[in-house]
């Protein structure tokens, strides 16, 4: 048989017709037991899911997976940024149909999934909206699960922004029109973010624009996806970028406020999280990558982590009844998406009534704490009223959902269901002692309903009162008018109870649902008292104190630590707190030098975390600070290629640099580390010192700290509003101590040799160095002492070469700009050298 043929059969043509719907998915295609993929989807859910491939027919590629263990598979798909588009068998309303007819039943996707085990309990799950009309671009981020729906919008030409604000939201999927696709900023390649055309039919009308678009889109995604569904969201909330502190990714990542390469815990958010609640968990990852502008904000979060320290008992019991509570943000979203479980409803009402005593505890100590609505009060008492008490089943059918005495016929079928197993045991004795058989039992099956079965060697002695129903090979099977007319009520029974089990439940959901705004609020309100119990404990362990805000722009910081490094130091090492004072109007830049490994990142890191908890409305790890508010944090630290992009380290270093320097505002806090270390010395170091020159041309300030090796710039200091901070060493014998404390004024000397013996170099290559280095300082000096300040290389070179030809004019010219000072001596060696085999051959 050819493929074409093993191709053309009515199931392989189903199938063809389905993936031809989804050509973008993984189509799981059940047949029978198994999810069955075909072609390409097969060869790649083998590589991505480890399962063997096989072939239909000998012929089609193919592999398959149990029914009944789906989940795991698709949860592995999804993160593998693939969507799988789920095809049922279903019930033909032709009889003489051959084969079970197929529909496409779910189509999971990244963004839109609410079932628990595909989604993060500390992250949002955003499915996000790129619109674009005219020249306005439109961008959303909805999150199915909490309802959330809040947009942007920029002129397209703002890329930048819309791939900062994109970035910020980390979404998982975003849908777009194809026309506008050229106006998507390209995202760094490794983020897990599926893009998703919107089908023609799920286009607007004409007479719909901006945010009326986005839910329209959303809407159509969601019932393509579910086929039915109840989702809806709040009503969309435009956001002004000005609400927020600006963080891009590349700050969150450098700052590793979330996420960290090697441990997850050594983070921001790792350090903060004391979280109890998921939803608690998720408003503190928001808190983080969203600090507010607002000082009153700000305010109301530290007065309500003050409340918290003194009231230190009631925090204690309030954490407790949060641990009961369940995610109703995430339950409520799977109510909306048909996934709803009997057992859900335990959670809710546990999750009701510890929200009920929280409330409670926290009026006693006037913690500003919203009421439980008058809705889930009354949500509370249905559930009392109706639902069985104890543990209630996953599924229905499987154990008791109502609650006894709560409705008469209910509890007439639930007494004959159980009246109806003694009887059957009743029976079943009883006919085996009068018939004297001994392998005669009562046994039940789908298909027959109850039954006598007895073996094949007794079947000849049956009753005359049984009637055959079936023969086996181990046996004969029977019914009798007695057994006929039990069953029958029983499985009246089982009816009944399965009919008012399905009544009651699917009242309860849309009574819920009703409900959804409300049991929204409660979430929001459990959420934000998870975090200040968070906030506070994080005070309590780490003496943290309650910072100033000013008005007037300055920055003062006291004795700041970072609090990660200082939550991970080796044991028996301490944090070195250190101190800050920037004034837009005087000093306002600060150039760090210091040794290698002296603590520089560290902190500048420090300064920007502090800055960023202090608009969390945090406290803060630090002495005494008095701080204003800032509108974005910039930062270019290290050179860490991104090769992902195929841009050279130094292209993507100016790039950045280039974006701050058109960026900022005199309420900005820049950190730059290392800037201009990605090319040749001069080019670097002129390229430092004018950015610096650039950023004191503005008046006010911003507050910067430009970390540097190279110790020229400290002669920026006279210029306007730079000033010099170092990190001080201590040297004694060959060893050198860091001390990790900032100083004014400029580091003496760098380490480099030492740090790198510290690091293990072979002793032959740090001795060579040292003595390298010793030679090319002594030349630096020789240099030096021959002319006075301001002494220009140029100057210098022109006076010990006499008789020189154009070009080399041109060179002396260039080198003429700069300052003997500004050369590091390795370079300074080179030319010499180079300098005076020229001269040599010119005599
Ligand atoms: P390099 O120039 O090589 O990048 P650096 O000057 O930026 O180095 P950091 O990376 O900040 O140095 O710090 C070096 C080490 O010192 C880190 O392991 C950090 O944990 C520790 N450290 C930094 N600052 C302090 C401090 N204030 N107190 C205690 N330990 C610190």
């Amino acid at each position: 048989m050819s493929e074409d043929d093993a191709l053309n059969t009515p199931v392989m043509r189903q199938f063809a017709e389905v993936k031809t719907q989804h050509p973008d998915s993984i189509v799981f295609f059940r047949m029978g037991d198994f999810y069955e993929m075909f072609q390409d989807d097969a060869k790649d859910a083998s590589l991505l899911l480890d399962i063997t491939l096989t072939k239909r027919q000998n012929q089609i590629p193919m592999a398959g997976i149990p029914y009944h263990a789906a989940e795991g598979y698709i949860a592995r798909l999804l993160s593998a940024g693939r969507k799988v588009v789920v095809c049922e068998q279903v019930k033909s309303d032709d009889p003489k149909a051959k084969i079970m007819l197929r529909e496409v039943v779910r189509i999971i996707t990244p963004g839109t999934v609410v079932e628990d085990h595909l989604l993060s309990g500390y992250q949002n799950n955003y499915l996000s909206v790129f619109w674009q009309e005219k020249n306005t671009v439109y961008l959303a981020f909805a999150d199915v699960t909490t309802a959330e729906l809040v947009y942007f919008y920029y002129t397209a030409t703002e890329k930048e922004k819309i791939k900062d604000t994109i970035e910020r939201f980390s979404p998982k999927e975003l849908l777009y029109a194809e026309t506008s696709k050229q106006s998507i900023p390209e995202l760094g390649r490794d983020r897990q973010l599926i893009l998703t055309p919107l089908l023609p039919e799920f286009l607007p009308s004409d007479k719909q624009t901006g945010a009326q678009v986005l839910v329209h889109v959303l809407d159509c995604y969601l019932k393509y996806n579910y086929r039915q569904h109840n989702f809806s969201f709040k009503s969309p909330r435009l956001i002004d970028e000005s609400e927020f502190l600006g963080l891009d990714e590349r700050t969150i990542s450098h700052l590793e406020l979330v996420e960290n390469e090697n441990n997850k815990n050594h983070t921001l958010f790792g350090i903060l999280n004391r979280c109890t609640t998921p939803s608690g968990k998720r408003y503190l990852r928001q808190r983080i990558l969203f600090p507010t502008r607002n000082p009153e904000m700000i305010r109301s979060h530290w007065d309500k982590i003050e409340i918290l320290i003194s009231g230190k008992k009631e925090r204690i019991q309030v954490q407790t009844k949060l641990s009961e509570m369940i995610d109703m943000e995430r339950v409520l979203a799977r109510f909306r998406g048909g996934k709803a479980s009997p057992r859900d409803m335990n959670g809710i009402q546990k999750t009701i009534s510890a929200y009920g005593s929280v409330k409670e505890t926290l009026d006693t100590i006037a913690f500003p704490f919203a009421d439980l609505s008058k809705e889930l009060v009354l949500f509370g008492t249905l559930l009392e009223e109706r639902v069985f008490p104890g543990e209630l089943p996953v599924f229905l059918g499987n154990s008791p959902f109502i609650k006894a005495g709560y409705s008469k016929e209910y509890d007439l079928a639930t007494l004959a269901k159980e009246k109806g197993k003694d009887w059957i045991l009743e029976l079943e004795e009883r006919e085996k002692k009068e018939s004297g058989l001994s392998s005669l039992k009562i046994r039940y099956n789908k298909i027959l309903g109850y039954f006598f079965e007895i073996s094949r060697m007794q079947a000849k002695d049956a009753p005359d009162h049984f009637v055959k129903k079936q023969t086996l090979v181990t046996g004969e099977r029977f019914t009798s008018p007695e057994l006929e007319e039990k069953e029958r009520s029983i499985l009246e029974a089982d009816e009944i109870t399965e009919r008012i089990e399905k009544e009651e439940f699917d009242f309860l959901i849309a009574e819920a649902l009703k409900s959804f705004p409300n049991f929204l609020q409660m979430a929001t309100e459990v959420a934000s008292l998870d975090y200040h119990i968070s906030l506070t404990q994080c005070k309590e362990e780490y003496q943290w104190i309650r910072p100033e805000i000013r008005e007037d722009g300055k920055m003062i910081l006291t004795d700041a630590r970072h609090p990660v490094v200082e939550a991970f130091l080796p044991l028996g090492d301490r944090f070195v707190p250190n101190s800050l004072d920037l004034d837009p109007k005087e000093d306002s830049i600060a150039i760090l030098t210091g040794p290698n490994m002296a603590g520089k990142s560290t902190y500048m890191r420090q300064v920007a975390i502090n800055q960023i908890l202090f608009q969390m409305g945090s406290y803060l790890p630090i002495k005494s600070a008095s701080l204003p508010i800032v509108d974005r944090i910039f930062t270019r630290i290290g050179s860490g290629d991104n090769l992902t992009t195929g841009e050279s380290t130094f292209f993507v270093e100016m790039k950045e640099t280039a974006y701050i320097l058109s960026q900022f505002t005199e309420n900005s806090l820049i950190l730059f580390d290392e800037v201009g270390r990605g090319t040749s010395t001069y080019d670097g170091l002129s390229i430092a010192w004018a950015i610096i020159e650039f950023l004191s041309g503005n008046f006010p300030r911003p507050k910067t700290i430009f970390a540097t090796h190279y110790h020229e710039l400290t002669e920026l200091e006279k210029g306007k509003g730079i000033f010099n901070l170092y990190l001080d060493t201590f040297e004694k014998e060959g060893e050198v101590l860091f001390l990790k404390k900032v100083k004014k004024g400029k580091s003496k000397q760098s380490f480099g040799i030492y740090v790198a013996k510290l690091a293990g170099l072979p002793k032959e290559v740090t001795e060579r160095a040292s003595n390298i280095l010793l030679g090319l300082e002594s030349k630096k000096r020789e240099i030096k002492v021959r002319k006075e300040e301001p002494l220009l290389f140029g100057n210098l070179l022109e006076s010990t070469l006499p008789g020189k030809s154009v070009s080399e004019e041109r060179i002396l010219k260039k080198l003429k700009n700069l300052s003997i000072n500004s050369i590091p001596p390795i370079e300074a060696l080179q030319i010499l050298e180079e300098l005076s085999r020229w001269s040599k051959e010119k005599e």
